[in-house]
């Protein structure tokens, strides 16, 4: 985590020859009328597209399968976060290599890093003492982090602020039946409800649906998995009886195959439930490139795993 402190010199340098550069050929930005908002993963972003409606557009960086703990900024990024009107991460340490870039861009307009609204108690933490950023798997704490940018859209524009009150009570209450639809975890035998997958994204999702969680890579996707860390995560399997583990769409799948076989080797058969989105969402366009289809698909894919047990896909 103290990676780009050490890098911060050479960080600096390019993030001003990049913004020279970028401020020069601002093509994408045309003058449309719109206000221009840049999100760093797209769980913020596509809830403020139908929040924002035809007033607003918005660009997401971090498009499905990217990893948002080790992605860095692009040329183009920077082009484009040039031509934003307001800018919204994350923040709590998720996208751990663009901190300097927002910090550098906060002088000059508005950048929020709406994770770190949210009261310090609410929050998670490892026995390191680092906070878990993956705040967007528990709803009432989703809607905390989405208001604070309305109201930041509201501020900017507050013509339309009742628009966008309005539009976001529609779709907190969308998201109030999403958190109903998911209490079908509940039936999940006690015994069953371990949820293994390759990184430690789900703890705000196992908290809020009374799951035990189990990554076998910390809270970042910038440490290295150890063989211990493959038995460790084998011992629980056994433990537990788990039937199923998950891979990640922004996570590379060998650590999970290798527990999967591992088990074998132990005479333990556990099938792969399927793959979850943990720090991406799907295609943009498709129902999981949204939040609410996103946050659909595991709780199917996660119930169906482990209620009943499935054959590997
Ligand atoms: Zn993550």
């Amino acid at each position: 985590m103290f990676k780009y402190f050490k890098k911060g010199l050479l960080f600096s340098l390019i993030f001003i020859l990049f913004f020279t550069i970028g401020a020069c050929e601002n093509d994408d930005q045309e003058d449309d009328g719109k206000i221009h908002v840049v999100t760093t993963i797209a769980q913020i972003g596509e809830p403020l597209s139908v929040i924002g409606g035809d007033l607003v557009h918005v660009k997401s960086l971090m498009g499905p399968s990217v990893d948002p703990h080790l992605y860095n900024a692009t040329h183009g990024d920077i082009n484009t976060l040039d031509g934003a009107d307001l800018i919204f991460y994350n923040g709590l340490n998720l996208e751990a290599n663009m901190v300097e870039i927002f910090a550098e861009i906060g002088k000059s307009k508005p950048v929020v890093a709406i994770g770190e609204t949210i009261p310090k108690e609410l929050l998670l933490y490892d026995e390191m003492g680092s906070v878990d950023p993956h705040i967007w798997f528990d709803i009432d704490l989703w809607k905390m982090a989405l208001e604070q940018a309305v109201e930041e859209l509201k501020e900017f524009a507050p013509e339309h602020a009742e628009t966008f009150e309005k539009n976001k009570e529609d779709y907190f209450a969308q998201l109030d039946e999403l958190k109903k639809e998911a209490e079908m975890l509940a039936e999940i035998p006690d015994e069953k409800r371990v949820l293994v997958t390759a990184h430690d994204a789900f703890g705000y999702f196992g908290r809020m649906h009374n799951m035990k969680v189990v990554g076998l890579q910390g809270l970042s996707t910038d440490s290295e998995i150890g063989v211990s860390d493959i038995q460790a995560t084998i011992d629980i399997i056994i433990e537990y009886n788990v039937p199923a583990v998950f891979v990640e769409s922004s996570v590379n799948e060998d650590s999970i195959k290798a527990v999967i076989e591992g088990a074998q080797d132990r005479g333990v058969n556990v099938s792969l439930g399927g793959q979850l989105f943990s720090d991406a969402m799907g295609e943009p366009g498709t129902v999981e490139g949204t939040y609410i289809g996103m946050y659909r698909h595991n709780v199917n894919a996660i119930y169906e795993a482990l209620s009943k047990g499935v054959e590997g896909n």
